[in-house]
């Protein structure tokens, strides 16, 4: 974390979990159990149906609501889409683009990423946009020219004054879900090449003032030593953000000096 120049950002993900009730159910937990004063800022990303009862619950919590996906036109013949505008209507700040289980299930591409993330910006939204590896490609060496390819996909025709909104999750595939965490040095490291990848595209400033989460089994035992990376700026976290406990033992680990 560097808070000097850029924002904190723990984010839970909670994928295709919680129904409208438990999710206000939820709230009243994390309620109790958040600490007075934050230095991060704290995201929830619902399923798009509990956006709704999310937004009520986390309302006068200084929590924001995300969304996990949207879709990239503004309105039309696309049954079953969530378009940006509306997800931005409901009151919805950050939307997860790109996440490695839609790339795998749900056919993302670079391509409809970077179509994604103008949309989000459009919109008025804070995208959090998805890299990582897989276990193969980490093994072929191939990470850091990945890493590239999917940060300069995403960025593509993004302008500079746009790009403050966004933030960058690098997610190892292998390690989403799994139990395995990178190990600080490898987050770091990723983590590292990001901003200098973003600084590459859009200056040292900019660059410097970008947020950077990493992402991959993510939990109270890990987070303290994960967020003391200079470079990784948050978190994005799966199974831990299911449980208020855990959810906020992470926010804590963000807290300190
Ligand atoms: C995720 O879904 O983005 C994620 C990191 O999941 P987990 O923390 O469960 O690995």
């Amino acid at each position: 974390m560097n808070r000097r120049y850029r924002k904190t950002i723990i984010a839970g993900n909670w994928k295709m979990n919680k129904t409208a009730s438990e999710t206000k159910k939820f709230a009243e937990e994390l309620k109790t159990l958040l600490p007075k004063a934050k230095w991060c800022d704290v995201v929830v990303c619902v399923p798009a149906v509990n956006i709704p009862a999310a937004i009520k619950a986390f309302k006068d919590m200084r929590v924001s609501v995300g969304a996990e996906n949207v879709f990239y036109e503004k309105s039309g013949a696309y049954t079953g889409e969530v378009s940006a505008d509306m997800l931005k209507d409901l009151g919805v700040k950050y939307v997860i683009i790109g996440h490695s289980e839609r790339r795998q299930y749900f056919g993302e591409t670079d391509v409809t990423v970077n179509k994604k993330v103008h949309a989000a910006l459009e919109a008025g939204l804070h995208p959090i946009i998805c890299v990582g590896e897989s276990l193969e490609q980490r093994e072929l060496g191939i990470t850091m020219e990945l890493i590239a390819l999917q940060v300069k996909s995403a960025l593509a025709g993004v302008p500079a004054e746009k790009l403050r909104r966004c933030v960058i999750a690098y997610e190892p595939i292998w390690a989403i879900g799994t139990g395995k965490t990178a190990t600080a040095e490898q987050a770091a490291e990723v983590c590292t090449f990001i901003r200098t990848t973003v600084r590459h595209l859009y200056g040292a400033r900019i660059a410097r003032s970008i947020t950077i989460q990493y992402g991959g089994s993510m939990k109270p035992s890990n987070a303290a030593e994960l967020l003391a990376q200079p470079d990784i700026d948050g978190g994005l976290i799966g199974g831990a953000a299911l449980k208020p406990g855990e959810f906020v033992d992470i926010i804590n680990a963000a807290n300190q000096e």
